[in-house]
């Protein structure tokens, strides 16, 4: 008989295939062991009485990047990795999948990256290597079989010496295409950062001869690199995709126009699988947080961020992810112009999506919880052993009291950015645990430091 651990007693659990039942979640040895009827099975060492407390698969956020200070382009010190797991321990989140920048290829210092991150990392992790050289690209079948990093992002928005700022070498539709055929042959998938810069520029210089104060903020900024530059890029990557037969990952989606003519490319026969970002879905160009969300696709007008919602009741877009960035705030300062792209987003993830579509606009619980579940762990690779609970799976858990009222502030965020584009807004429900292989990152919404260093490396492979 197996030693029960934990008995997680009296959730509201959302089962899958089912929906959520009143039952109890029994973990031995970091996995579920089984679901039971309340009260029933063997007795274990810990039990946790939840009370009703609503009782989710731990969220995966495949989307963030992780750095040090303004090098946004991989973990260099295990602190890296322990505030913002922090941050997404704080946020429901349980595993995470920061993209990694690099102009050097990626074996030489994957050894390096796996243990530094490891060391501080309270939440399991993976990783998605940007592609954007020669070299990258001989060596990336190794990534797909060898290191389990079977998705690669191509910022088809660096042309020429526009990739400066990032410290990455321009590449073009033909390095787009030869991308796509390594990815096919070895069972990668595609995430493009799909932006037209050529037009982008022409844009920009117009707006900055309107608004060379950047007065217009939010609004100005999406004026220079609007939807129709994102959908462009959008069709091209998922056409070719379907030309060469790989798959295509629409990364932060944020427009009506980009979420239509990636449906459209499904509907033709590419194998698509689309996400929003949170702050499409919460912000838009009326929002008065100014600089600090700027951001790269810029946050869009109100229809967009509709059309958006639309795209998740109706069942078009599959995933939501954060697109974490913890640059310092002052990166955000000297106005729209000058102020850098991104912003953190783990601390507040789960009670900003599930606020806004739950409580505030009716979407189901379930509906919501699978876009940041079931759904990503599926498209990365990430089940069976994340992204559900069922026996035998990761007993990774989201727990949250879905009654609870409270205001984000800046002293209560674990991210070593220390802001948030939620700070004054109130939030509906709120994060109480978050368990990771059955142990406690955030215990009663605290966060457990016995946590720091227990995250592991976990090697993908798509199905
Ligand atoms: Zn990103």
């Amino acid at each position: 008989m197996t030693k029960i651990d934990l008995r997680l007693a009296d959730g509201d659990v959302l089962l899958p295939g089912v929906g959520f039942r009143r039952v109890d979640v029994l973990v031995a040895d970091g996995r579920v062991a089984a679901v039971t009827e309340p009260g029933a099975g063997p007795t274990a060492t810990e039990t946790i009485a939840l009370g009703g407390l609503t009782v989710l698969p731990g969220a995966c956020d495949v989307h963030l990047h992780l750095g040090h200070g303004s090098d946004i382009s991989r973990p260099r010190q295990p602190s890296d990795a322990d505030t913002e797991t922090a941050a997404a321990a704080v946020g429901g989140v349980t595993s995470f999948i920061p993209y990694v920048m690099s102009t050097t290829p990626y074996a030489p210092l994957f050894d390096e990256l796996k243990s530094i991150t490891e060391e501080g990392a309270r939440i399991d992790f993976g990783f998605h290597f940007v592609i954007s050289t020669d070299e990258q690209l001989a060596e990336l079948p190794r990534y797909i079989t060898e290191f389990g990093v079977p998705t690669a992002k191509l910022f088809m928005n660096i042309r020429g010496d526009e990739g400066a700022r990032l410290g990455l070498p321009g590449t073009d539709d033909g390095f787009l295409f030869r991308l796509l055929e390594v990815l096919k042959a070895h069972g990668g998938m595609l995430c493009p950062h799909p932006e037209n810069i050529e037009v982008a520029w022409v844009l920009r210089d117009r707006v900055l001869d309107a608004d060379p104060a950047g007065a217009g903020g939010l609004a100005t900024w999406n004026a220079t690199r609007p939807p129709f530059v994102e959908a462009d890029a959008i069709r091209r990557a998922t056409y070719f995709g379907r030309v060469v037969g790989a798959p295509v990952y629409t990364v932060h989606t944020s427009s009506a126009e980009a979420l239509a003519a990636a449906v459209e490319q499904r509907h033709q026969g590419s194998r698509v699988t689309i996400e929003t970002c949170t702050h499409y879905l919460t912000h838009d160009t009326t929002s008065a947080v100014g600089a600090l969300a700027k951001v790269n696709p810029p946050l869009r007008d109100p229809a967009d961020r509709e059309a958006l919602w639309e795209g998740i009741r109706n069942g078009d877009i599959d995933t939501v992810a954060t697109d974490h960035i913890h640059r310092p705030v002052s990166s955000k300062d000297g106005g729209i112009w000058k102020a850098q792209p991104g912003f953190p987003g783990l601390d507040a993830f789960l009670p900003a999506l599930f606020s806004e579509g739950h409580h505030r606009r009716g979407i189901p619980l379930e509906r919501l919880a699978d876009l940041v579940t079931a759904n990503p762990a599926d498209a990365m690779g990430l089940s069976p052993r994340k992204g559900r609970i069922m026996p035998g799976g990761d007993a990774d858990f989201s727990i949250l009291d879905m009654k609870s009222r409270w205001t984000v502030e800046r002293s209560g965020l674990a991210t070593d950015a220390g802001y948030s584009v939620y700070e004054g807004q109130e939030m509906t429900c709120r994060v109480v645990h978050t368990i990771v292989r059955g142990a406690f990152a955030v215990r009663d919404g605290k966060l457990n430091d016995g946590a720091r260093g227990t995250g592991r490396f976990m090697p993908r492979r798509l199905t």
